[in-house]
């Protein structure tokens, strides 16, 4: 039997970034001891108050479909989120309920591009894009960013990427896996290429609210941008509620009904009690969202200071679950190897960002999940003591 020419499109080089991660679960599943800083998924649980209320609504029996754009009360959280976020206007009708933001990804891919279209992606991109473009016929165009400028978005390689078949601009900010945040100046850069060339923008904001300086600005508050961005978020990132799936996408108002036509196919709606939920969550104060972020810097300053201390180059992290730490220093180039070794030796699970990137072009840059507790993150310093020293000695593949 054969299959379709879509599965050999799917299987873009991204998904190499969770192949250890997998590795390492089948490894835990067969009883061995191994801690996962590899997936974005933190250990701490969903606040309680979240959780029951989406177990007080089953129980009240909240278990049927909800409209397809998402139930209403969620759609006006959000949207009310947006607006105290970014100072930009933003009705419920401007947002729409998907199956987390990789369901976004997806839906806006469907609905904005052609077969043969291109989309200019700034490096390092997130695993999951080059597959969802091509599941709709269009190609990535990577806009490479370089280790020598700290992994910043080349925005100004931008415009000379754009070729008659570019239709949107594709960005995610904080970046993952960088931890990249971008600046206004950044931001105002790809605002004007985007607008000198009538190009849709979708800005990945799932880490929106895990900024550690400053204020999160969502893409849709620069001048001129609401009417052409497609902004993907998600609940899961927020709350540290990643399996429940429940993401939103903001859209001009033209395409939200394009959006709902796709959503009647892909997913009709998701679980009515979860939105309910998130609804619950998106309506606390600023202090809740802000203690959260405090907890995870704290985190990312235990694990950046452990592996500092252990002689590893940790790169600067504004934003996200995630940082880097750069092994050229250690004369390692080959980050797969390194994080294979890693686990098999040293029983730590993380990523090799050679995944994000073209290839060949980043080899020796490894990601941490920090959004783990004290506990787990002091067990992980005390397995790559000694590490660092030892990690030139990584096998040639
Ligand atoms: N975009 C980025 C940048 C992500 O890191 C993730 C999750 N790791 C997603 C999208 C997908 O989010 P969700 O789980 O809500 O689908």
């Amino acid at each position: 039997m054969r299959f379709s020419s879509l599965v050999d499109r799917l299987d873009a080089p991204g998904g190499a970034a969770w192949h250890i991660h997998h590795e390492a679960r089948l490894a835990e599943a067969r009883g061995e001891d191994v801690i996962l800083l590899s997936v974005g998924d933190p250990d701490f649980d969903t606040p309680a108050p979240i959780v029951e209320s989406a177990v007080a609504a089953l129980r009240a029996g909240d278990t049927h479909y909800t409209p397809i754009a998402g139930r209403q009360e969620l759609r006006e959280a959000v949207a009310r989120l947006q607006r105290r976020r970014g100072g930009v206007p933003t009705a419920a009708g401007d947002v729409m309920v998907v199956a987390g933001a990789q369901n976004g990804l997806f839906s806006a891919a469907l609905c904005l591009l052609d077969p043969g279209d291109e989309v200019l992606v700034l490096e390092p991109i997130y695993a999951t894009y080059e597959a969802t473009l091509a599941a709709a016929g269009a190609r990535v165009v990577r806009v490479a960013a370089s280790p020598d400028d700290g992994f910043r978005p080349a925005v100004g390689a931008l415009a000379g990427a754009v070729t008659p078949r570019t239709r949107a601009i594709l960005l995610a900010n904080p970046n993952n896996p960088s931890g990249v945040v971008m600046t206004e100046a950044e931001m105002a850069a790809v605002a004007a290429v985007a607008r000198r060339h009538d190009l849709w923008v979708v800005a990945d904001e799932v880490y929106e609210s895990l900024v550690f300086a400053g204020a999160h600005r969502p893409f849709r508050a620069l001048p001129g941008m609401a009417e052409r961005t497609v902004k993907v978020g998600s609940a899961g990132k927020i709350f540290g509620l990643t399996g429940w799936k429940v993401g939103f996408v903001v859209a001009p108002p033209a395409l939200m009904p394009v959006l709902s036509r796709a959503h009647q196919f892909l997913t009709f709606t998701t679980p009515p009690n979860l939105q309910s939920a998130v609804a619950f969550g998106l309506g606390k104060p600023e202090s809740h969202f802000a203690a959260m972020r405090a907890g995870l810097q704290r985190s990312r300053d235990r694990l950046a200071g452990g592996l500092a201390a252990r002689g590893f180059a940790v790169l600067p992290t504004a934003g996200t679950y995630f940082l880097n730490v750069d092994l050229a220093p250690l004369g390692v180039t080959d980050d797969a190897a390194f994080c294979r070794r890693l686990v098999v030796e040293h029983g730590v699970a993380a990523v090799p960002v050679s995944a994000f990137y073209a290839e060949e072009a980043v080899r020796s840059v490894v990601r941490f999940c920090f959004a783990k507790s004290d506990a787990t993150l002091d067990a992980a310093l005390e397995r790559l003591e000694g590490v660092a020293g030892r990690a030139e000695a990584t096998p040639a593949p």
